[in-house]
C-alpha cells in the first residue's frame, strides 16, 4: 500500500494545539482515506468522544457521499452516545443525496424511539430520499409523522411533501395535499405546479397557475420555468406568446433560467425565429442558454447551424456540458452529418472529458443508421460498455422499418424483448416493416402475439391549438364519428389531393381489409383531423401547426406535403421525434425520420 498522504509532520509539529488539530485538519481531506487517518490520530490523542470531532467527520464523509462514506459516517454517528436532531439530520442528508436514500428511515426509527424530536429539517431530508428511491409508502408514513409534528405546512418541509408524491407518480395525492392548504403561498404553489409540468401534464398546471393570478399571490420565476416548460409541452405557440409577454411584462427577463425556457418553448412550438431573437438578445449567455439555442436548430432539422453554433459558443469559451453535445449529436444524426457526428462524439470525452450517456450512444446509432450503416449500428449497441436500453435498440427498429431490412429488425425485436416486451409500439413497427414487405403471415403472427401478450396499442392522438384552446383528436375517430363536418372536409381535401397527385399509402393498413376502408382507416388518422380542423378555423395563410404524441406515419406526411401544397399553408408537425416543416409540397425532413 501507498505511504499515507496526509501531512503527518502537522500532528507532531510542537506548537500545534493538539485538540485542535484533527479539527483543523478535516477540511483539508481529499479522500475518505485520509479521513480515517484523522479519525485514528482523534483516538490516538484521546478524542474519540470529542462530539464536534466526530460531527466534523461525519459531515465530511455525507457531502459528498459514496456507499463507503456513508457506511463510515453511520458507523460514526453510532458511537455519539446521546446524538441530538442536528446530527441526524446531517446524516439523512447525506442518505438522501446517495446511492442509497433510505439508509437513514430505520436510524429514523431509532430516533424517534429514543424521543429525540424530528424538526423542519429532518422530514425534508427524509422525503427527498423517499422520492429518489419512489418509496410512496415510507413517504405516506413520513406525511403522517409531519402532521402529528405539526410540520407538515411549514415551508421546508410541504414542498418536498408534494415532491414526493409526484415523484411516486402519485400526483392525485399531491393534489389533495395542496387542496387542504386554505391560504397557498408561493412554495406551495411552485411544489404542485412543478410537479404536474414532471408529470407531463401542462393543462393542469396551467389552470393552477390561472387559479394563483386571481389568488392575488406574486408568481416567482421558478413558477415562470413551469408555465413555460406546460407551453412547450403543449406546443401550444399563442399560449406560448403570451406567457413570454408576462415574462417581459413582470421582469422575468432578468433571470437567464427564464429565458432559457423562453428559447425552448418557441423551439418546441415550432417558431425557430422567436427561439433566435430571445437567444440574441440575452445579455447573458451561460452553457444552458447555449444548449437550448443548439438543440432548437437539432429538433428543426438545422444540422449546420447547430454545428455552427457551438463553434460560436466555443470562440466564446463557454464550457460545452452534456446537454449541449446531446443536442450536437442530435442535429448531427438529425440533418445526415455522419462524419461531424463522429468527430464530436469522440471530442466529448478525450477534450472535455464528459462521459457519454446512453441518450449520446443513441444519437450515435441514430447517425449510423440514418446513414444506411445498419450492421454497424447494431454492432455499436452490442460493444456499448453499459447495458443498453430497449429505446436503444428501438431506434434501429426503426431504422430498419425505413430501409426494409426485415432480418436485422427480427434479430433487434429479440433483443428489445429480452428487456421489455410490453411496449405496443415496438410491435407496431416490426408489423409496419413486415406489411411493407408484403410479409402478411408475419403480421397476422405478431397480431395474434400482442393479443396473447395483452399489449396494448397506444391510440395515435394529435393535438392543434385555435384560439387558445388546444383541441385533441384520435386516430380512429372516423370509424366512429364519421358524420360529423369536420370528417366530410376530410373526404372532400383527399378528393382534391388525389386530383395533384396524392395516392394514399395503402400498404401500410392490414390486407384483410377491402381497399376502400383501407383508405378510410388511413384518412381519420390523428395528423389528417388535426391539420383539417386547422385548415376550417384559421386564417388563410397562417401556419398550421399540430403535435403528435407517435411518430408521424408515412402517408400523413405524404398527405401533409400535398396538403401545404394545395392549401398555400406551412404545415409545422411536431412528431415524439422531430419537427417536420411542410411546405410548397416539400418537408423540412428530406423523407427521412
Ligand atoms: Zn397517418
Ligand atoms: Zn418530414
Amino acid at each position: 500500500m501507498a505511504a499515507p498522504v496526509v501531512h503527518i509532520s502537522l500532528f507532531s509539529h510542537p506548537k500545534t494545539n493538539i485538540h485542535v488539530a484533527p479539527l483543523s485538519l478535516i477540511p483539508k481531506c481529499t479522500s475518505l482515506r485520509e479521513l480515517k487517518q484523522i479519525h485514528a490520530f482523534s483516538i490516538k490523542i484521546h478524542l474519540q468522544n470529542d462530539i464536534s470531532v466526530l460531527i466534523r467527520l461525519i459531515n465530511f464523509c455525507t457531502v459528498n457521499p459514496t456507499f463507503a462514506s456513508m457506511d463510515y459516517a453511520h458507523h460514526l454517528f453510532d458511537q455519539i452516545p446521546q446524538p441530538d436532531i442536528v446530527v441526524f439530520n446531517m446524516l439523512a442528508r447525506g442518505y438522501a443525496r446517495s446511492k442509497t436514500p433510505l439508509g437513514a428511515i430505520p436510524l429514523f426509527a431509532q430516533i424517534l424511539s429514543a424521543d429525540i424530536l424530528p424538526d423542519d429539517y429532518t422530514f425534508p431530508a427524509l422525503l427527498k430520499a423517499c422520492a429518489c428511491s419512489k418509496a410512496l409508502e415510507e413517504g405516506k408514513q413520513l406525511h403522517c409523522l409531519a402532521i402529528k409534528h405539526g410540520l407538515s405546512l411549514n415551508v421546508y418541509v410541504f414542498p418536498t411533501l408534494i415532491n414526493m408524491y409526484t415523484a411516486c407518480n402519485d400526483i392525485h395525492a399531491a393534489r389533495r395535499v395542496f387542496d387542504n392548504v386554505e391560504d397557498p403561498c408561493i412554495i406551495m404553489y411552485n411544489a404542485i405546479i412543478t410537479g404536474y409540468t414532471r408529470n407531463s401534464l401542462p393543462n393542469e398546471a396551467l389552470a393552477l397557475f390561472r387559479q394563483l393570478q386571481v389568488s392575488n399571490v406574486k408568481p416567482t420565476d421558478v413558477t415562470m420555468l413551469s408555465v413555460l416548460s406546460s407551453c412547450a409541452l403543449l406546443g401550444a405557440l399563442d399560449l406560448g406568446r403570451w406567457a413570454h409577454e408576462y415574462v417581459k411584462k413582470n421582469g422575468f427577463d432578468i433571470y437567464v433560467k427564464v429565458n432559457t425556457a423562453v428559447i425552448d418553448m418557441y423551439a418546441k412550438c415550432g417558431s425557430l425565429e422567436d427561439s433566435e431573437s430571445v437567444f440574441e438578445n440575452m445579455p447573458v449567455k451561460d452553457t444552458q442558454a447555449w444548449s437550448a439555442m443548439i438543440m432548437a436548430y437539432a429538433i428543426h432539422g438545422r444540422g449546420s447551424k447547430a454545428v455552427s453554433m457551438f463553434e460560436k459558443m466555443k470562440r466564446e469559451r463557454v464550457k460545452p456540458d452534456e446537454i449541449t453535445f446531446l443536442g450536437l449529436l442530435y442535429a448531427c444524426s438529425h440533418s445526415g452529418l455522419v462524419e461531424e457526428g463522429y468527430k464530436y462524439f469522440y471530442t466529448m470525452s478525450d477534450k472535455y472529458g464528459i462521459i457519454p450517456g446512453i441518450k449520446h450512444y443513441g444519437c450515435m446509432v441514430d447517425l449510423l443508421s440514418r446513414s444506411g450503416q445498419l450492421e454497424e449500428a447494431y454492432k455499436f449497441i452490442d460493444k456499448l460498455p453499459i447495458t443498453p436500453t430497449p429505446l436503444l435498440w428501438r431506434t434501429l427498429l426503426s431504422a430498419c422499418s425505413s430501409h426494409g431490412n426485415v432480418e436485422l429488425g427480427k434479430l433487434v425485436i429479440k433483443r428489445i424483448f429480452e428487456l421489455d416486451d410490453s411496449h405496443g409500439g415496438d410491435y407496431v413497427i416490426l408489423s409496419n416493416l413486415y406489411a411493407k414487405t408484403g410479409r402478411w403471415e408475419d403480421v397476422d403472427l405478431l397480431r395474434k402475439m400482442m393479443n396473447d401478450k395483452g399489449v396494448a396499442k397506444i391510440p395515435g392522438c394529435s393535438s392543434i391549438e385555435v384560439k387558445n384552446v388546444v383541441h385533441e383528436f384520435f386516430s380512429g375517430d372516423g370509424e366512429r364519428y364519421v358524420s360529423t363536418e369536420l370528417h366530410s372536409a376530410l373526404d372532400e381535401l383527399v378528393e382534391e389531393l388525389k386530383v395533384i397527385g396524392y395516392i394514399p399509402n395503402t400498404s401500410l393498413v392490414s390486407h384483410d381489409m377491402e381497399e376502400e376502408d383501407k383508405e378510410i382507416t388511413l384518412r381519420y388518422h390523428s395528423e389528417k383531423l388535426a391539420i383539417a380542423y386547422g385548415l376550417l378555423n384559421t386564417p388563410a395563410g397562417t401556419t398550421i401547426r399540430v403535435v403528435k404524441n407517435l411518430r408521424v406515419c408515412g402517408d400523413c406526411h405524404l398527405a401533409a406535403k400535398y396538403i401545404s401544397l394545395f392549401s398555400r399553408r406551412q404545415i409545422i408537425l411536431r412528431d415524439v421525434q422531430r419537427f417536420h416543416h411542410f411546405k410548397d409540397g416539400k418537408c423540412s425532413c428530406g423523407d427521412f425520420w
